[in-house]
């Protein structure tokens, strides 16, 4: 065997010439040269069925053949095999063009020209089957890369529909299944569930266990027998949402609701912690006439305030919402536009009847909404970070009011004005000597001012709260807890806190003449706070009743409507002046 055929001895190669001689001198040819696996052929009619049993690597074929000529074959192959066709050499004793031309059309190789020159036949067939062997491990290779492109696609589309830490369905996924849900019935229950404290067991013991939560839970969720899902999907990180998808009422939004809540805030034990998070669910329980989108954004509005409570969506929500939008709009420009002023509610010596102070509150009259309370208007600030700059305002207002009444006189000394501050203005670190520097600018004594905050507001930061207040302290405002018994009522933090003032809720004081345990609640915190020498000022004061309870039991100062509500200053300062001493009060007192 030569070098030349021994790559190529197991090629099958398939000799088709109507002339016996012509066959067996081929293939006497090629088995000298090593081929093992010649076969020649004599009748063209049966040269379809050999193929379709088993397919050559190469056919030598004659044009002229009795029954079917070589070029009729070809074309017959053509259409059955297609691309798959045999590699072609054409065996031919004429020379003429029209011939060649047809037979490369119909996609033969090359050519042999009888009488056969060895050599070159040899050569030929050796070429040929070369050619064919590139051309093979090409496509190989292509349909090898083909199907890997194909594979990494398909994985890519998974990929790209997944939550990468999770393995749930992502938005896209979420909007898709609602939106054919959604063609099917109208009552489609969607849930939006906002999941908390993630942050705090990422900080407290590191982000993988917090990651592990998020994929121990959403394992919980899919097992939940009771809670047939349609799906679980995430929106982002800490905010999921649940397609329910069947028809639902009511009463089932609430059982689902509550059943989840339960499931998502229940312990979760990884390695040797335990950890849980805690949950808030917003519920949108009608698919109709609205979008995917739209549906989820209704789940998302219902979500409540509070943790471990579930809100189905109502118009309300809506409109409240926009009320709070359009509310902030206009919030933004309140200070510019001149809208917003201070009122002085006096508070009232309990023994003298002499006004000690006042607490200055924030009015804001918009030319949209009118007069808005503070209640309202407040918690908008303080979520759009307006409170900082509001806060400064009152504070200057104050400021500069204080020293107004100073120079006139109409007020003494120990005269205190009160303001009230949010936790956002307490977490800013340079909130303390903001305060100092501006009321030294003034030339106002530190203590003439005081600095309510609340109970709530504190708890918010504890550490910084207290640096800020104790700058305060130390450099002698006031300090006041406010609305003392509606937070988290903890005396024992009041030991460590630089507090001067506690004022007793409204809360406990409107109902103190009638309901036994408010009194007793009171007449407590007033016997505490003379234990711990703070001063005491009772809210919300209404009736006479009311103030003799507190006069009783020691409590200091009064503020309430029995004396006055918020006032403008003019009307403020003349009650300063004329005091409470000769009014019904005092006088049924001597
Ligand atoms: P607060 O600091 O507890 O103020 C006392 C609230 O009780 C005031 O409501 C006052 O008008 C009201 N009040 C006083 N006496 C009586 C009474 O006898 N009966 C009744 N029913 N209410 C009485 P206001 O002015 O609507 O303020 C509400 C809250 O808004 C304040 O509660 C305070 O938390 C907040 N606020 C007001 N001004 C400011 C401010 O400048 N900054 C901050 N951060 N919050 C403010
Ligand atoms: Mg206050
Ligand atoms: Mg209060």
């Amino acid at each position: 065997m030569t070098a030349l055929s021994s790559l190529f001895s197991t090629a099958d190669i398939l000799v088709v010439d109507d002339n016996p001689v012509n066959v067996e001198l081929l293939m006497d040819l090629l088995e000298d040269e090593g081929y093992t696996m010649v076969e020649g052929m004599t009748d063209p009619l049966q040269v379809e069925a050999r193929i379709h049993s088993k397919r050559p690597d190469l056919m030598l074929l004659d044009i002229r053949m009795p029954g079917m000529s070589g070029l009729e074959l070809l074309e017959r192959l053509n259409t059955t095999w297609g691309e798959q066709v045999p590699a072609v050499i054409v065996l031919t004793a004429q020379i003429d063009e029209e011939t060649r031309h047809q037979a490369l059309e119909l996609g033969a190789q090359d050519f042999l020209t009888k009488p056969f020159n060895h050599i070159e036949v040899l050569q030929r067939i050796h070429n040929t089957l070369q050619l064919q062997r590139l051309l093979s491990e090409r496509s190989e290779k292509a349909n090898l890369l083909e199907s890997l492109v194909a594979e990494r696609t398909r994985e890519l589309k998974i990929l790209s529909r997944q939550d990468p830490l999770t393995g749930l369905a992502n938005r896209q996924v979420i909007l898709e299944t609602i939106e054919q849900l959604r063609s099917d019935t109208n009552d489609l229950l969607t849930f939006f569930i906002a999941l908390e404290g993630l942050d705090d067991i990422g900080r407290l013991h590191g982000y993988d266990i917090m990651d592990q939560t998020l994929c121990a839970l959403s394992a919980h969720i899919q097992t939940l027998t009771d809670v047939p899902l349609r799906l679980l999907g995430v929106w982002s990180t800490d905010q999921w949402v649940i397609v329910y998808g069947a028809e639902a009422t009511h009463s089932q939004a609430e059982l689902l609701s509550v059943r989840l809540l339960q499931a998502l805030q229940a312990p979760i034990s990884l390695r040797q912690l335990s950890v849980s998070v805690r949950a808030r669910i917003g519920v949108s329980c009608t698919g109709f006439g609205r979008s995917p989108e739209q549906i989820v954004r209704t789940a998302a509005i219902a979500l409540p305030a509070e943790d471990s409570q579930w809100q189905s969506y109502n118009q309300d929500l809506e409109e409240n919402l926009q009320r709070i939008s359009q509310l902030s709009d206009g919030l933004q420009m309140a200070i510019e536009n001149n809208e917003l002023h201070l009122l002085y509610q006096p508070k009232v010596d309990v023994r003298s009847g002499a006004v000690r102070g006042v607490e200055a509150l924030l009015r804001w009259d918009s030319p949209d909404f009118g007069r808005v309370s503070p209640v309202e208007f407040i918690p908008i600030a303080e979520a759009k970070g307006y409170i900082i700059s509001i806060g400064k305002w009152v504070a200057l207002q104050a400021i500069a009011a204080q020293v107004r009444w100073r120079e006139q006189q109409a007020v003494d000394e120990h005269f205190t004005v009160a303001i009230n501050v949010a936790s956002a203005q307490l977490m800013q670190p340079d909130f303390a000597d903001w305060l100092i520097a501006a009321t030294e600018q003034a030339g106002l004594p530190a203590y003439s001012l005081e600095i309510e905050v609340t109970e709530s507001g504190l708890m918010h930061d504890m550490q910084l709260a207290m640096q800020q207040l104790q700058r305060l302290a130390a450099a002698g405002f006031g300090i006041a807890i406010d609305d003392f018994g509606t937070g988290y009522s903890s005396l024992a933090y009041l030991k460590v806190l630089p507090v001067s003032v506690i004022k007793i809720d409204r809360a406990f004081v409107s109902e103190m003449h009638i309901n036994n345990q408010d009194q007793r609640l009171t007449n407590t915190v007033i016997d505490m706070a003379r234990n711990f020498e703070f001063v005491t000022v009772a809210e919300g004061v209404e009736e006479p009743e009311q103030f003799k309870l507190l006069q009783a039991m020691g409590c200091d100062l009064i503020q309430g409507y029995l004396f006055a509500p918020p006032l403008k200053e003019q009307m403020m300062l003349q009650l300063v002046a004329s005091g409470f001493a000769d009014t019904l009060m005092f006088a049924s007192q001597a």
